[in-house]
């Protein structure tokens, strides 16, 4: 299929290229989307720009609106029938144009805010973008905020920046410059787009701003420029349909459809097509291919508009029979006459069964459950990654139903703090809430993996917190004391000692060993009570190791050990222990771990055979 795909491409017919927009929060990747539709919006002429299922499509004609401004010296000659923009910028819409890991996106656009450089989030993108080698280009946006900026609405850059104070460009050439050094610091080449000789090897920045649109004509021929120039392969049209589900949506009248964005080739009305579906694969007739009629804002709900074929590239809205269990993130196949439909089938749940097949479920964890298949393998992915892993045990696709929070309900006896679920840009239905409400399930839900992730970090740093807190009032940390002074002899007893081996905190439980019980080799443990203060010089400590000086240490005990007496139960040829048990070594084990020095651990090991602890 791949080899018929590649065979009958053909050089004199492209599709149209697949842009995505990525960078930090607040570079104006929205703004600029926007601008950019209504840059085109504004011609106002007829035939405009449709805006598609999650991307909008701009025909040739509108490009050239904007384009011609700066062909007028390049003569560009035009191939691409237009561009498919994807509509929600930023990490996970790109992650989520995916399917067999190889990328939808054919070119990307990296936002970068002029007067900020390079942030956290803008290296993030770039490893994406250079894992997935994607090529991009930079939008060097907000020029608009330059000090003394005269805008000059949807002017081609050059132009304004020519007709700019010259304090103004100073600036401009300034925060370029130390844009440019910021890219060379993370090994990447990077110049002005009109400067820039070497398309291959070198990234072009092309200053834009959102709210004046300047720069805009530029950056519209540079994605022209570059996708003609450096893909044309990869952009040839060809008769296969290369098509990928982006999201299943229950439609009133429709009932579930599928939005998917068609790749390559073309789609008809009637096709016999292949669907990645949870319990097996679906094969389906296209019912009706809609597409958002022209000129209409994406997100306002409006009638569709049917169509009897679509071409590629281009996002459309399916809607067919037996849809219900569709799985966002996979990839779409239409039949041939000559195709084995059960290969198909095979085919459309590699990627299921691999991730599926590919994760064991803990019999305790939480449940994890994504919008797309992409989403969810990089989520499975990153809680395996993250140290300690945090198991899972269950997972799903698509929106949260009262059934999965009942599922995940499941953990509360087993292991209450797993009884979560992660929700990665999924929506929750209002009976999945209340459920969750009364069942005592929490919801870690964000649109943003990292946000997510953090959430949940919180949520385990407190819960561990919280059992460190409860096993703090019984534990006992390991030291050895030495008596070197007695100040009161009972009730409470005052000495004066000098630690030896591990360190002493206030609160510990103590004790002596005095002879052996009748066995004759059992120890005969001599309860003390605990430590509740410890003082140099007058003032309260908390702790001190055996580097400290003496100090003065206060016994305390309940009624019982009210008797116990300096000099006739212990003295100072008595050394002072600190209570281990079985409990407190395994509560030590499961909750300080990291917070004993080795020097402590050997110090609970000798302890160990004093106290004759099994
Ligand atoms: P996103 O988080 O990257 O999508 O950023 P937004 O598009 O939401 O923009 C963040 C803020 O920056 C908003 O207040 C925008 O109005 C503002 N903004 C975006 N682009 C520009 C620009 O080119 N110039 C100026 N002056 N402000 C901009």
């Amino acid at each position: 299929r791949k080899e018929k795909a590649k065979a009958e491409r053909s050089p004199d017919r492209l599709r149209s290229p697949i842009c995505c927009v990525l960078g930090h929060v607040d570079t104006g990747k929205t703004s600029l989307l926007d601008k950019i539709r209504r840059t085109n919006v504004q011609g106002g002429e007829a035939g405009g720009i449709t805006q598609q299922i999650g991307a909008t499509y701009f025909p040739m004609s509108r490009l050239r609106t904007q384009t011609d401004k700066i062909n007028k010296d390049l003569l560009l000659d035009y191939k691409i029938p237009g561009l498919l923009v994807v509509d929600t910028p930023g990490h996970e819409s790109f992650s989520n144009l995916r399917t067999r890991g190889s990328n939808l996106c054919d070119i990307a656009v990296l936002v970068v805010d002029i007067m900020h450089g390079l942030e956290p989030q803008t290296l993030e993108s770039l490893q994406l973008l250079r894992r997935s080698k994607t090529p991009f280009v930079v939008a060097l946006n907000k020029v608009d905020r330059i000090y003394g900026w005269e805008p000059h609405k949807f002017s081609p850059l050059r132009d304004t920046l020519a007709k700019q104070k010259s304090y103004s460009v100073s600036e401009f050439e300034t925060r370029t410059r130390s844009t440019i050094a910021a890219f060379q610091e993370q090994g990447l080449n990077a110049a002005l787009y009109y400067e820039n000789d070497d398309f291959k090897r070198t990234v072009s920045l092309v200053p834009t701003s959102a709210i004046t649109g300047e720069g805009i004509p530029d950056l519209l021929m540079l994605i022209t420029q570059l996708t003609q120039q450096m893909m044309g392969h990869r952009i040839m049209f060809t008769p296969w349909v290369q098509c990928s589900v982006l999201e299943v949506k229950a439609i009133d009248g429709l009932g579930t459809t599928i939005d998917v964005c068609l790749t390559n080739g073309e789609i008809h009305e009637g096709d016999e097509i292949v669907v990645c579906g949870m319990n097996g694969a679906i094969v389906t007739t296209v019912r009706a291919l809609l597409t958002p009629p022209p000129e209409r804002e994406i997100r306002v709900k409006a009638d569709y508009q049917r169509n009897k074929v679509v071409t590629a590239a281009m996002g459309i809205k399916i809607s067919a029979n037996d849809l219900e269990k569709a799985v966002a993130g996979t990839q779409l196949l239409v039949v041939h006459p000559d195709d084995e439909i059960e290969d198909l089938k095979a085919e459309v749940q590699r990627d299921l069964e691999s991730i599926m097949g590919g994760f064991a479920t803990d019999t305790t964890g939480v449940h994890v459950q994504a919008s797309t298949l992409g989403s969810l393998e990089a989520l499975l992915e990153y809680l395996r990654s993250i140290k300690p892993p945090v198991p899972v045990a269950s997972v799903a696709i698509g929106p949260v139903h009262r059934r999965d929070v009942m599922q995940c309900a499941a953990m509360l006896e087993r292991a209450p703090e797993y009884a979560i679920m992660l929700c990665f840009d999924v929506k929750v239905t209002p009976e999945a809430e209340a459920e969750a409400v009364s069942a005592g399930v929490r919801f870690f839900t964000a649109d943003i993996i990292y946000h997510l992730t953090d959430a949940f970090e919180r949520h385990l740093a407190e819960a561990k917190a919280l059992k460190r807190a409860d096993a703090a009032s019984e534990v006992a940390f390991p030291a050895v004391l030495k008596i070197v002074d007695v100040f009161n002899m009972k009730s409470p007893i005052v000495v004066g000692v000098q630690v030896e081996e591990g360190a002493l905190r206030k609160g510990t439980p103590v004790c002596c060993t005095v002879g052996l019980k009748a066995d004759g080799t059992t120890p005969l443990v001599l309860e003390l009570g605990r430590v509740t203060s410890i003082q140099r010089n007058h003032t309260d400590v908390d702790k001190v190791g055996p580097e400290d000086p003496p100090v003065a240490i206060k016994i305390e005990g309940d009624p019982s050990l009210a008797n116990i007496t300096y000099g006739r139960h212990f003295d100072k040829k008595n050394k002072i222990y600190s209570r281990l048990t079985r409990r407190r070594i395994d509560l030590l084990k499961a909750e300080f771990r990291d917070d004993l020095s080795r020097e402590e651990w050997i110090c609970v090991k000798k302890l160990k055979g004093v106290l004759g602890i099994e």
